[in-house]
Order: structure tokens, then sequence, then C-alpha cells
């Protein structure tokens, strides 16, 4: 069964957050004036047990979700979250897949691989260690985020792709070597326009660097012609070097808005339902679960929500709406 919201958008994909604790402190993200060792994070009896995620999973995949991707926070901080794929890899026809800092893959790729994980996407901001431990804020190498994708690449966890956020200031110089260097790995790098996402990274559109920017740039040294979608409704455009040297994406939401395709769902870690990347207030979902909600009653209640669903905030985007108060992208994980 479909469900098609106001703006005739399926629901396809669901994100869920597995935590809201991260161990890295991305200045984009998770700045440390906001995250410090005083911030409350939820405590275990808040967020979602496994079992509960997986229901709700089940039913969501019952109503048209063929895509499930685990974020955070950083997923793999949560304890034996192995447990939680080889629930979720029961569901029939699910592209199961996760993002990760890469900080904990090498010694958890296997164990991911085995419980039925697809594929991994992996974020680095530069290949640079003074950049990047700039960036990440807790001192961590750029080797070991490597090492774990190389691990993750060598049991299967295939094609596997590389996330790169672009802050104007920060990393555009790194650009081109992680383009080169991924190039040559065979990993397709995306490059992330920097966003407005929460109210803690005092975001100002002058940061962002743009996705025609990153494209001239790459195309200066190594020409790039454009590709066709994979599917409708991707979120990265595709480009493809043209020796034929592999592919690369850019993910341009703040200047070149994708809304009218997006067809995805973010549930929190506490169980909270967003149908934006940059909603204001989720939808309770845990209170259903623990108050003894039937299968027939939840999917009730998302169809409701994603009826009703009207969002398409890029594509009104405005330095006056970037003030406007919304969810950190450490709760809905991206
Ligand atoms: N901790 C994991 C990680 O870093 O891959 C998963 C969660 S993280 C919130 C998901 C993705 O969002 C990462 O690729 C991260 O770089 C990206 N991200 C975080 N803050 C962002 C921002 N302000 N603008 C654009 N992308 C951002
Ligand atoms: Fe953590 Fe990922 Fe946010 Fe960085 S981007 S602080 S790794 S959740
Ligand atoms: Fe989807 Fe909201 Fe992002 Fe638009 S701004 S693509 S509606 S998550």
């Amino acid at each position: 069964m479909s469900l098609i919201d106001t703006l005739n958008r399926p629901l396809r994909d669901l994100r869920i957050s597995v935590t809201d604790r991260c161990n890295f402190r991305c200045v984009y993200c998770m700045p440390k004036e906001v995250f410090g060792s005083d911030y409350q994070f939820l405590n275990r009896g808040q967020i979602l047990t496994f079992e509960e995620i997986a229901r709700l999973a089940g039913i969501f995949a019952a109503h048209g979700v063929q895509k499930i991707r685990l974020t955070g926070g950083e997923p793999l901080v949560r304890k034996g979250l192995p447990n939680l794929i080889k629930m979720l890899a029961a569901i029939p026809d699910l592209d199961l897949t996760l993002t990760t800092n890469g900080a904990l893959l090498a010694q958890q790729a296997q164990a991911l691989k085995d419980a039925g994980l697809n594929r991994v996407t992996v974020s680095l901001d530069s290949l640079d260690n003074e950049i990047f431990k700039a960036m990440n804020d807790v001192d961590f190498p750029v080797e070991k985020v490597i090492a774990g994708m190389d691990a993750a690449a060598s049991v299967g966890l295939t094609p596997l792709k590389v996330n790169m956020v672009v802050k104007r200031g920060l990393n555009e110089t790194s650009i081109l070597p992680m383009a080169r260097f991924f190039r040559e790995k065979g990993y397709t790098l995306r490059f992330i326009e920097y966003m407005d996402v929460g109210h803690s990274n005092g975001w100002r559109l002058d940061d962002v660097v743009s996705a025609k920017e990153i494209i001239q740039i790459i195309n200066r040294e190594m020409p790039l012609e454009p590709l066709d979608p994979n599917y409708r409704g991707e979120v990265a455009k595709r480009w493809r070097y043209q020796d034929g040297g592999g592919e690369i994406g850019v993910i341009a939401s703040v200047t070149q808005a994708f809304c009218g395709a997006c067809t995805r769902v973010r549930l929190s870690a506490e169980g909270s339902l967003y149908t934006c990347l940059f909603g204001v207030k989720g939808h309770d979902f845990r209170e259903l679960l623990r108050n003894g909600a039937t299968d027939a009653e939840i999917a009730e209640r998302i169809a409701q929500v994603w009826n009703k669903r009207a969002d398409r905030y890029s594509e009104l985007r405005s330095e006056k709406t970037s003030g406007l108060p919304k969810v950190e992208m450490s709760h809905i994980g991206g």
C-alpha cells in the first residue's frame, strides 16, 4: 500500500536515528559550545528499543517504504546495533543502509555485514588532518576513517559512498584532493552543501559553497559530464568523469532544492516522526507504541501524518527562514 502527500509525493524512505549521541563534535552539526559536557542527551528509557524500532519499520515497509537508512548522532555508538540490523533485515524487499562517521567502522564492519546490512555511507570532510580535526573537533585522524571505509568495502558493504560537507573558509581547499583520492579508490564521493539545519551551527548563506562552484573546481582539472538520476527523487545529482574514471554526486539542497521529489520521513531516537529535515515538531510514535496501539492504529496514524504533509522548506529557504526554530541534525540524522 502506498501513501501520497498533498504534493503527490509517495512515502518511500525511512531514516531512523538510533541515538542522539556522537563521538565527534563536528562544528557544523554538534558544536562543542552547545553539545558540551553538561548537555542532556536522551536516557535509555527515552529512546526506542530495537523491538519498537523494528515493529515500526515493519509497518512502514507495509505502507510503501522501500529503503531504510540508520543514522544518528553516530549510529555505531548504539550498543548491539547488529541485533537491530538483523531484525530489520528480516523485513522483505528492503534496501538497508547506514550513515556513519566511520570512527568505529573498522571493528564493526564484519558484524554489520553478517547481520544483513547492505551498504554504508561514510562521512569525511577532508584528507588533511589539520582541517579534518578542526572540523570533527575531537582530534580524530583521517587515516582511521579511511581504514573504516576499507574494512567496509572488503566485507562487501558496497557500493561505498563518501559524504563531504563543504563549508566556506573551512574545507573548500579539500574538494580537489578528495576528488582525486576517491576517484582512485573507486568510492563514490558526494559533496553536500552546508545546510541551515537546527539552530546551533550559526549558518549563513555566505558559508555555502554551491554545487555549481564545486563542479567547476573539479571540472577544470578532471572534466565531468552530467548523468541521469538512478531513480526519481535521488537526492544527489550525479556526474561522471569524462575519461571513465567513475562518478561523483552533489547534494545541492540549498541552491537547487529537490523538495518536489522528496519521499523521505525521519524517525528520531525517541520515536518522533518528522516529515522534513527542517521540521519543528515531530509526531510522537513512542507514546502510541507504549500505550498498546495495534499495528492498524499505528498505520492509521502514519497515513494521517503523510496524507497531510506539505513540507518544502528548501524551496522556501531564505536568510529569514534560517533563523526559525528547527530540530537539530544530530537528532534526526540528516
Ligand atoms: N554521524 C553520522 C555521520 O556523520 O555520518 C550520521 C549522522 S550525520 C547528522 C549525517 C550526515 O549529515 C553526515 O554526512 C553529515 O556530514 C551531514 N551533516 C551534518 N550537519 C550538516 C549540515 N549542517 N549541512 C550539511 N550536512 C550536514
Ligand atoms: Fe556526529 Fe555525524 Fe553530526 Fe559529525 S555529522 S557531529 S559525526 S552526528
Ligand atoms: Fe524534503 Fe524537507 Fe529537504 Fe525539502 S527541505 S527535500 S521537503 S526534507
